[in-house]
Parts: C-alpha cells; sequence; structure tokens
C-alpha cells in the first residue's frame, strides 16, 4: 500500500537532490579554480599576443618611418639646400632628430606598455587573491555541506530502517494503509485495501466516492457519523467496524482506524490509517453471539435473545405510550410424539412449528422458543384486542392441521396465554408470569386454545399456591382419606373389587375431590410420598377386610406419571409390600395411556416388573388418550377400563354404543377383562351384560365411600348388587 509520498518519493527526491548537490560542489570547485587559471592563462596569452602585435607594429612602423626617412630626407634636403657643406651638418643635424624623435617615441611607446603589463600584473595578482579567497569560502562551504551530505544520509538510512520496520508490521499485520488528502477533494489512497478485497489497482479509483460504494449499505451511515464524529474533533481517533463488498460479491468485515492530521487552525487537511480484515473474528463473534442467542434447532431467538428482546420491547413501548402483547404457546402432549415417534420425529415438529409461527407472525413481532415445546412471541401492537385475537386464531387455526412427517399423520395442538403490557403487569418477570398462568389455564380448559391472562387467573393462582402450602402438610395433618368405590362383576352383581380414589378433608372447603389437588400433588412431586401413603392404607385395608369380614377384595389404585417415572418406585412398593404383607394378585395399578406415551420403554420396562410381581395393571379411561391398538398389543395389560365418557351417553348414541361394542371385544381378543366406568343405570348394566362386558363400576353401584361407608354399603347389600 502506498500512501505515504515521504515513504518513497521524498528520499529518491533527497538522493536526487544530494548527488547534483555533490556533483554542483565539486564542479564550482573546480571551476573556480580553473577559471582563475583561466584568467591567468588569458592575461598571459593575450599579453603575449598583444605584445608580439604591438612589437611588429612598432617594429614596421619604425622600419616605414626610418626607410621613408633615409630614402626621402636626403632627396628633400638635396633640392632644398644646395649648399654642401650645409647640406652636410643639417644631415647630420637631420640623422640626430631621427634618432631623438624615435627615441622619444620609443621612450613613449615602452612607458605605455609598460604600465599596462603592470597594471594588468596587479589586476591579475588581485583577481588571483579574490579566487583565492573565493577557493577558501567554497571550501569551507563543500566541507559544511559535506557534513550536511553525512547527517542527511544518515537521516535518510534512520528513514529507510524505519519505513523498512513500519512496513514489515504493516505487512505482518495484514494491515493496508489508506490515505485521505481531504483537500484535495477526493484523493483516496486504498490500494492494498483493494488487494484485499480481489481488486485489480485499476479497477476501483482512488477516491473516497470508489470506496464509499464498498461501505455496505446497513452500516454506511454508522461510518459516516464516525467519520465526521473524528473530524470534528469529538473522538481522539476514527474507528469502526464495518463490512465491504469483495470483487466476487460477498462482504467483508473490516476495522477501520484512521487520524486525522489537522492545520494549525485545527481544520482537518489529511487522515490516514489502516484496514485490518477481521472477517474471521467477526465471524467467531457472530458464531458465538448465536449460540448463545439463537436455538440451534429452530434459529429462532433462545430464551435469552427473547428477555432481551422483550425487555427493549417494553422500553419503547413505555417511552411512546403503545402496548406490547406477549404469546406464550406451549405445544399439547408434545412429549408422545418425541415418546412414540422418537426424537427426531420431535425436532421435525418444532422446526416446522417455527416456520409456521414466523410465517403467522411474519413481521407483526418476533417469534422465540423459549423452551423444550415452547414458544414466546411478542407482538408489537397498539393493543386492539381484535388484532390479537385475529393472530391467535390464526394460530389456531394452523395448529388444526395435520402433520405429515414421514410414513405419519398426527396432530399436534397447542395451548396459548396472553398477556399485555402495561395493562397486565409493568415489567417483563410480571408479563411472562402472567403469560404462563394464561397459557395453564388455556391448558387446563382443555388445551388447544388460547387465554387472556384475567386477574382472576392471578387469583386462582394465588388460591393455588396457597392450596400447595397446605398440601404439603395435608399428609401429616391426616387430612387425606380414601374413598373406595365398588366394582361388581356383571355376571353375577358381586362387588368383587374396589377402586381406591384419594379425598383430602379440607379444614375450610371440606371434601376435596382429586380433580382439584392432584395435579398440585403432581407438579410439586408431592404426589410420590402421597402415592406410598395410598399403597400402604389400601394394602392395610386389604388386610383389615380379609381378616375382619373374609372380603378377598381386588384392589385397584391409581398411578400417576410421577409415581411410575419416580426412580425407586419398584423399590419402593416391594417394602410397601413386604411391609404390609399384601398379596400382590389382590392388588391392580391403574394408568392411562398418556402415562404410557410419556416414556414408553421405561414405563414398559417398569410395567413387566410389578407383573412380574403377580400385580396386576389397568389401562384406565380408554379411548380418550391414543388408543393405537398396535401399542396396545405391546403394553403388559390385565385389564382395559371403558372412559365413562362413553358409558355415559350410550343408551342414546348408537355410536357410543358401536364404541363400547368394540372395544369390549378387542380386550376379551387380547385376552384382556372389560371394565365399564361411569355406570350410572340399568340400561347401561344391562346393555354392558349384554355385550359381554365383565364388570362395572360407578354411581348405579354406589359413589366412592369412606371406608366406614363401604363397610355399611357391604354389609347391607351382602356384598352383591341388584341389577
Ligand atoms: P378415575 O381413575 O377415572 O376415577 C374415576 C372417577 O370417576 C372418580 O372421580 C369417581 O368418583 C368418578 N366416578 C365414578 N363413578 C362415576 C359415575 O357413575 N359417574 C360419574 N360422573 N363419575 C363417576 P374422582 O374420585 O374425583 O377421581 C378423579 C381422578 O383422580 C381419578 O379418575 C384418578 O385418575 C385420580 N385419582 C383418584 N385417586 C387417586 C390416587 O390415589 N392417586 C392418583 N394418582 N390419582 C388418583
Ligand atoms: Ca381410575
Ligand atoms: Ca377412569
Amino acid at each position: 500500500m502506498q500512501f505515504f509520498s515521504f515513504a518513497e518519493a521524498k528520499p529518491i527526491k533527497y538522493k536526487r537532490c544530494d548527488e547534483m548537490g555533490k556533483i554542483r560542489d565539486k564542479k564550482e570547485q573546480s571551476k573556480a579554480s580553473k577559471f582563475i587559471h583561466r584568467i591567468y592563462h588569458y592575461v598571459q596569452n593575450q599579453g603575449n599576443v598583444e605584445a608580439k602585435i604591438l612589437s611588429l607594429r612598432i617594429a614596421a612602423i619604425y622600419i616605414v618611418i626610418g626607410g621613408a626617412w633615409i630614402l626621402f630626407s636626403d632627396r628633400v634636403l638635396s633640392v632644398m639646400i644646395k649648399d654642401t657643406h650645409a647640406f652636410m651638418v643639417i644631415q647630420t643635424y637631420k640623422g640626430w632628430l631621427y634618432v631623438f624623435v624615435t627615441g622619444i617615441l620609443l621612450y613613449y611607446v615602452v612607458k605605455k606598455q609598460t604600465r599596462v603589463i603592470f597594471e594588468t600584473q596587479q589586476k591579475l595578482v588581485e583577481s588571483h587573491r579574490k579566487a583565492e579567497l573565493a577557493n577558501e569560502k567554497l571550501k569551507a562551504a563543500q566541507e559544511k555541506l559535506e557534513e550536511q551530505l553525512k547527517v542527511l544520509t544518515q537521516n535518510q538510512m534512520e528513514l529507510k530502517k524505519t519505513e523498512e520496520r513500519y512496513r514489515l508490521a504493516i505487512e505482518g499485520a495484514n494491515d493496508a494503509i489508506w490515505d485521505w488528502d481531504i483537500q484535495r477533494e477526493d484523493t483516496f489512497m486504498f490500494s492494498r485495501t483493494k488487494e484485499m478485497l480481489g481488486y485489480e489497482e485499476d479497477e476501483l479509483e482512488n477516491r473516497s466516492k470508489a470506496w464509499n460504494s464498498l461501505i455496505h449499505p446497513d452500516d454506511f451511515d454508522r461510518v459516516v457519523e464516525e467519520l465526521y464524529r473524528h473530524l470534528e474533533g469529538k473522538t481522539p481517533y476514527y474507528q469502526t467496524e464495518h463490512r465491504v463488498r469483495t470483487k466476487s460479491g460477498e462482504y467483508k468485515w473490516i476495522l477501520a482506524r484512521g487520524k486525522a492530521i489537522r492545520d494549525s487552525d485545527g481544520k482537518p487537511i489529511r487522515m490516514a490509517g489502516s484496514h485490518t480484515d477481521i472477517t474471521e473474528r467477526k465471524e467467531k463473534e457472530e458464531k458465538i453471539y448465536e449460540l448463545a442467542y439463537y436455538d440451534s434447532l429452530t434459529r429462532l431467538p433462545n430464551r435469552t435473545m427473547f428477555d432481551k428482546m422483550l425487555e427493549q420491547a417494553i422500553h419503547e413501548a413505555y417511552q411512546t405510550n403503545r402496548k406490547v402483547i406477549i404469546l406464550m404457546i406451549d405445544l399439547d402432549d408434545f412429549k408422545t410424539v418425541n415418546n412414540t415417534l422418537g426424537p427426531d420425529y420431535g425436532d421435525m415438529v418444532l422446526k416446522n412449528t417455527s416456520v409456521m409461527l414466523s410465517d403467522i407472525i411474519h413481521t407483526k413481532g418476533t417469534v422465540a422458543r423459549t423452551g423444550g415445546d415452547e414458544f414466546g412471541i411478542i407482538i408489537y401492537d397498539n393493543g386492539d384486542k381484535y388484532d390479537i385475537e385475529k393472530i391467535t386464531s390464526e394460530l389456531k387455526e394452523a395448529f388444526q392441521v395435520s402433520w405429515h412427517i414421514g410414513d405419519y399423520e398426527f396432530y399436534i395442538t397447542a395451548s396459548i396465554g396472553i398477556t399485555v403490557f402495561p395493562d397486565d403487569g409493568q415489567d417483563k418477570e410480571t408479563l411472562l408470569k402472567h403469560a404462563s398462568t394464561a397459557m395453564y389455564e388455556a391448558k387446563k380448559v382443555g388445551k388447544n386454545t388460547f387465554c387472556f391472562y384475567t386477574k382472576e387467573m392471578n387469583d386462582k393462582l394465588i388460591a393455588t399456591v396457597k392450596l400447595e402450602n397446605e398440601l404439603r402438610h395435608a399428609l401429616e395433618n391426616n387430612q387425606l382419606a380414601i374413598y373406595y368405590q365398588p366394582q361388581i362383576d356383571l355376571k353375577t352383581g358381586q362387588v368383587v373389587g374396589v377402586e381406591a380414589l384419594l379425598r383430602w378433608i379440607h379444614p375450610e372447603k371440606g371434601i376435596l375431590s382429586p380433580d382439584q389437588f392432584v395435579w398440585i400433588a403432581e407438579y410439586t412431586g408431592l404426589i410420590v410420598p402421597i402415592g406410598e401413603w395410598v399403597m400402604e392404607m389400601v394394602s392395610n385395608q386389604y388386610n383389615l377386610w380379609k381378616k375382619i369380614y373374609q372380603w378377598d377384595l381386588n384392589m385397584s389404585v391409581n398411578l400417576s406419571m410421577k409415581q411410575l417415572q419416580h426412580y425407586d418406585f419398584i423399590d419402593k412398593i416391594h417394602n410397601i409390600i413386604n411391609k404390609t404383607h399384601m398379596n400382590c394378585k389382590k392388588l391392580k395399578f391403574e394408568i392411562t395411556e398418556s402415562i404410557v406415551m410419556e416414556d414408553a420403554n421405561t414405563t414398559i420396562a417398569k410395567l413387566r416388573q410389578l407383573k412380574k410381581m403377580g400385580i396386576k395393571i389397568a389401562l384406565d379411561d380408554f379411548g380418550t388418550g391414543y388408543s393405537s391398538l398396535n401399542y396396545l398389543r405391546e403394553l403388559p395389560i390385565d385389564v382395559l377400563k371403558i372412559d365413562k365418557s362413553f358409558v355415559h351417553d350410550m343408551i342414546e348414541n348408537f355410536h357410543k354404543r358401536a364404541i363400547v361394542e368394540l372395544i369390549i371385544d378387542l380386550a376379551h381378543k387380547m385376552n384382556m377383562t372389560v371394565i365399564a366406568e361411569g355406570v350410572e343405570s340399568s340400561e347401561q348394566i344391562s346393555y354392558l351384560s349384554q355385550y359381554r362386558c365383565d364388570m362395572a363400576q360407578g354411581y348405579f353401584v354406589s359413589q366412592p365411600l369412606s371406608k366406614e361407608e363401604f363397610e355399611l354399603f357391604m354389609n347391607m347389600n351382602g356384598g352383591y348388587c341388584r341389577m
């Protein structure tokens, strides 16, 4: 990258200057001395020539005048003077005159020339002296110049070294240097940056315009702002990280740094700096950012990001006096998909759901995956209920469509809880808490629906929390009781067993049914000790009844998922049986399909272990769940309990009757015993008997009864039910 003109241009100039100076100095020196010599020689030569000419001239004049005198003076004299003596005397005088005149002439000529020579010599000596003086000065100047040249050469060498070091450092640092001549309008040198971006030198002009055209449009304003901040003196140096377009069209991240050079008024006149390719670092940063803030499966923002975005949305809504709608979506029975079809299918469901949600929300808000099968949506809206209801019903509709993944077709529904800022809460935590309250409410009212958060829900929640605390002490306070509902043999009407049903004798609320508190016991884990207590009570009761009344009843105990999933469930059962000496053959565990589906492999393994012990397994509420017949074959089931919803209107509803008949048939084919639940009328009894249903349980026989009531019931009817 060439931009520092001093880096290349100046030294050359200096070099030239020095050499020329040197040459000039030497030349000047020799010229000076030559000049003196030349003057000297000139004067010498000139003098010689002039002297020669003058001598010749004088000699010639002398010869001519002398000759003419000798030739003509006698002749003239002989004409004028006829007297020989006088002629002789005058001739003598004439001779003397000639000698005298030529003598004087010679004197003047010689004198004049001698003076000229003397003066010339004087001048010569003077100029020689001056020349010598000049020569001396010249010598001194030359010495000084030589001294300066030495310093200059040394400086130049230093500069070269620094430059070399600088160049190496730049090359080593993989930086490109740029130079912007602000005064010369647009001159922007960035040759090495061009190289870095894959452009040829002549492909882009060295102008800031060309450079600006490469900057990513999303980064442009920021770059300009940063630049002006520095030019205005607000920052000590200019620094930005932005994207620039390479020749291939991709973008590279560069770190641009620079500093302005200012004139005495502080006005920036030039700016120079570096461009560093930071693409790799940026990509790593982006990767880290993505890992930290995005869900790798769905590519949606994760919980952390969702929280941040929600905070931001609340902040903006607060400032603009607008509303924010928060939706909490939980897929219904997602675990079943995961456990029956495998995690790959579960992943596909989550991916498809994320695409579907993103399509519906589009630009109206943000979709995030906030948990396993939980999605969060932030909608930036004016809180208009109609709009939000439109979105929720769109969501609900989308969840009604069946999924085709691989060879399977199934339905996934969702329960949606909705809260609105600022109506339902002022801060993120409260809003999220209320959204999940509303979501659980949607689950409670039967799933596959949406619920807006209401204050009543919160009151309910507070009541639940209170109930939860009370339940923790219910066992130790002897508030729990077991009610027994008789089960009769449909052939004989004899009570052959009971189903143990839990009750909570609440000091204020009276007798609470399991539907009012078992779900709390389940999510708090309290169901584990409570379940153990039920088992122990039932076992003891069996023994007591057998001992006192010789009733050998089948004892049915309901199990919930949490109990079965507990790591030492089997051990605990063993312990209780050992402790109570319960006859395992008379023990029956009732489980629902959803329990099995939750974690089929471990559940089946545990059920097999129970079966090995002689305990029977009943599939409760049959017909309401998945009722996968293929699946049923794999389960170690002895008893099938037809759900009361089928029995309830089997008299009026032909279809229900057909289903009941079919279930009975099916169960028998698989060597299972069938119990009809919720039998409330003699008509139902007679139909069930007709369809060869094995047993019945319901209000027609008896409501669930306390231990004492049950004993009374049995003793009054002799252990039979009149049909
Ligand atoms: P479930 O196992 O289906 O029990 C039968 C439910 O049907 C009982 O409700 C019973 O009172 C009711 N029922 C019986 N006959 C009739 C009838 O003719 N008509 C109508 N309408 N209902 C009838 P309950 O006692 O309220 O129990 C509700 C659920 O609580 C049970 O359903 C069972 O799943 C659960 N549960 C009860 N006891 C326990 C327990 O000890 N442990 C666990 N984990 N769950 C329990
Ligand atoms: Ca049951
Ligand atoms: Ca049932």
